[in-house]
């Protein structure tokens, strides 16, 4: 058993730690979520280092990146901007993941090549306003027309969804099947005929849009299918492992900011005569969150590692999302606690991970929903 990073994931963590601190500065974070700005500058810069294709086949363009090493990557960009970790996720990393692996030659050839060079950006719409943690009793239709689906229904929650080209849209094509075995999933392209896009405020990942999606009569070409028919559910489980560990190393490098934050201010903070990082109890709440900070990142490399080995891993990924999002969230609110006023003022950086780490506990699927996943896993 060996703790370590290897040569080459030191090598990588120092680049991507070295790259996002010298291109992303704290200027251009705070500008891209005050303004609500979809941070382009910096996904051109990663898509010239070739780290849009990280989980791309080699043969697509792409590196074809071990699990470790995503994790690593995700951690390190998120350490610096959360909500370029989530969009690297959710419009990039989603997409490459699903289409390497359920699409077929024609699909592969034709997405993965330009998304590597950012030049189709995807968007994953599972969500229904009335299907969030039910997923599976999505009720948006796709019947087909001859070579055509004709999709209705409405998404919800859907990140990116204008602004992304196609959308991985989970659609019902067999109403009279178990709820999970008549679903399929469609690439949708965002600018077809009867789609419209309601944008929704939120209250943090400002860079990122939110978008409710209204889909009334779509034609979606049958070539635009992923996999079989009535197999979307399938594929959603198959991948689940992978995403939960992506997420939470994500979580990681958010938690990871805060303790940084948190300790660089309580040196540079002195009341009563002394720097505050001499009180108990705020060393108390340091001590707590780099307790759990390693205690997450452990679990997340530890799922990263079983995925990468095939093993299967419900429960491990499970409780690194679950344990990293709720890291995030309580090092976020001590660290608020810990800058006393000025952790509340907009012109820090507490309030953003204040803001962004809420909803980590929810999207992927909420903490109750991974507590489920765990507790089905300890044979009750
Ligand atoms: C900013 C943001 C981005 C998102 N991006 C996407 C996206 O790109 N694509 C997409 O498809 N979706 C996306 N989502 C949706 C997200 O995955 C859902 O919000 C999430 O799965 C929860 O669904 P819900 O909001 O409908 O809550 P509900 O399922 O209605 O849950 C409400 C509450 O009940 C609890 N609950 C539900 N069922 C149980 C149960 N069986 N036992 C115990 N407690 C339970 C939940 O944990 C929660 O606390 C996004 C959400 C947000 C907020």
């Amino acid at each position: 058993m060996d703790f370590k990073l290897t040569e080459e994931q030191g090598i990588l963590k120092k680049t991507v730690r070295d790259f996002m601190e010298k291109e992303c500065n704290r200027d251009y974070v705070r500008e891209c979520d005050e303004k609500e700005v979809f941070p382009e500058e910096l996904f051109r810069k990663l898509t010239a280092l070739g780290w849009l294709g990280l989980r791309v086949p080699i043969k697509y363009g792409g590196s074809e990146a071990g699990t470790m090493e995503l994790a690593i990557f995700l951690e390190e960009v998120a350490r610096v901007m959360l909500a370029a970790a989530r969009i690297y996720y959710s419009l990039y990393l989603i997409g490459a993941h699903y289409i390497s692996t359920f699409g077929n030659e024609e699909q592969k050839e034709f997405c993965l090549p330009l998304l590597v060079k950012n030049k189709i950006r995807f968007a994953f719409a599972l969500t229904e306003p009335n299907s969030g943690s039910d997923a599976a009793s999505l009720t948006t239709s796709a019947v087909l027309d001859g070579d055509e689906f004709v999709v209705n229904g409405q998404k919800t929650f859907v990140t990116g969804g204008k602004i992304a080209d196609l959308i991985l849209v989970m659609v019902r094509t067999d109403k009279t099947a178990e709820k999970r075995r008549g679903i399929s999933m469609l690439l949708v392209d965002s600018r077809s005929p009867g789609i419209t896009y309601r944008k929704l405020k939120k209250l943090g990942l400002w860079p990122v849009d939110l978008y409710e999606v209204f889909l009334d009569a779509v034609k979606v070409h049958r070539r635009n299918l992923l996999g079989g028919v009535n197999k979307g559910w399938e594929q959603v489980l198959k991948v689940l492992d992978h995403e939960r560990f992506c997420l939470a190393a994500a979580n990681v490098g958010g938690a990871q900011a805060v303790l940084e934050d948190a300790i660089k201010y309580c040196k540079e903070r002195y009341q009563f005569g002394k720097p505050i990082g001499k009180f108990q109890m705020i060393r108390e709440k340091l001590a707590d969150i780099q307790l759990e900070v390693d205690a997450a990142r452990l679990l997340t490399y530890r799922t990263a590692w079983m995925v990468g080995e095939g093993i299967p891993c419900s429960k491990e990924s499970s409780m690194a999302k679950l344990f990293s999002s709720e890291t995030y969230m309580r090092a976020a609110w001590k660290g608020v606690q810990i800058m006393g006023g000025y952790g509340y003022m907009m012109e820090f950086d507490m309030q953003r991970h204040f803001r962004d780490a809420k909803l980590t506990e929810i999207g992927g699927g909420t903490s109750e929903i991974q507590r489920l996943v765990i507790a089905d896993n300890l044979g009750l």
